[in-house]
C-alpha cells in the first residue's frame, strides 16, 4: 500500500488532517504547536482510495538536542519511507521561514511533494494560498482539515502516486 506522510512545522493542521483521513481519533490535537509526541501511523482513505498516512509530530523524546534538529530528523524519516508527502502550511498565518525551511528539506529528498493551503476555509486564508506559490511547488491545494474542504481536490492529486 503507498504510503503518504503528512509534514510540516507545528501547528498548521497536520494531526487534523490525519484524523480526517484515518477517520478515528488516534492523535491528540491540541493547540499547543507540535503537542503529538509520537508519530501516528494508520490507514488513511479518500472514498474508495486507501493508503497508509503518517503523521510526523515534532517532537522525540529520546533526542536532547533542539527542536528543530528533531523536526528535521522526523521528517527525513518519514518522506524516507513515503511514497508522496504531503507538505502543509496554515494559509491563515501564511507562509513562514519555518515553512521554508520545511520546504527546503524536501526539495533534498527524492519524495514528491503535494502543497496543501491549510485552514483555508472562509475568506481568510487567501493570501496565504497566493504566498504559498513562493515555495515552489506550482499549485497548492485550498484545503481546511477541520472542514473537510479540498478532499475532491486532494484525491485527484495523489492518484498518480497510490
Ligand atoms: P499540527 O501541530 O500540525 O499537528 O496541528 P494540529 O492538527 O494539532 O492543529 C493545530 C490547530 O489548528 C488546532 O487548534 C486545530 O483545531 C487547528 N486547525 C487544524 N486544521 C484547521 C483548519 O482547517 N482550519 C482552522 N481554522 N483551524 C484548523
Ligand atoms: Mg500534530
Amino acid at each position: 500500500m503507498a504510503i503518504v506522510a503528512i509534514v510540516g512545522r507545528p501547528n498548521v493542521g497536520k494531526s487534523t488532517l490525519f484524523n480526517r483521513l484515518v477517520g478515528k481519533r488516534l492523535a491528540i490535537v491540541d493547540d499547543t504547536p507540535g503537542v503529538t509526541r509520537d508519530r501516528r501511523e494508520g490507514e488513511g482513505r479518500i472514498a474508495d482510495m486507501k493508503f497508509r498516512v503518517l503523521d510526523t509530530a515534532g517532537f522525540e523524546d529520546a533526542y536532547d538536542d533542539s527542536l528543530e534538529a528533531r523536526m528535521r530528523r522526523q521528517t527525513e524519516r518519514a518522506i524516507q519511507e513515503a511514497d508522496v508527502a504531503l507538505l502543509l502550511i496554515d494559509a491563515r498565518a501564511g507562509v513562514t521561514p519555518l515553512d521554508e525551511k520545511f520546504a527546503a528539506l524536501l526539495r533534498k529528498g527524492n519524495t514528491p511533494v503535494l502543497l496543501l493551503a491549510n485552514k483555508c476555509e472562509g475568506k481568510a486564508g487567501q493570501p496565504g494560498l497566493l504566498e504559498a506559490y513562493s515555495l515552489g511547488y506550482g499549485d497548492p491545494i485550498p484545503f481546511s482539515a477541520e472542514h473537510g474542504e479540498g478532499l475532491s481536490e486532494l484525491y485527484d492529486a495523489l492518484e498518480p502516486f497510490i
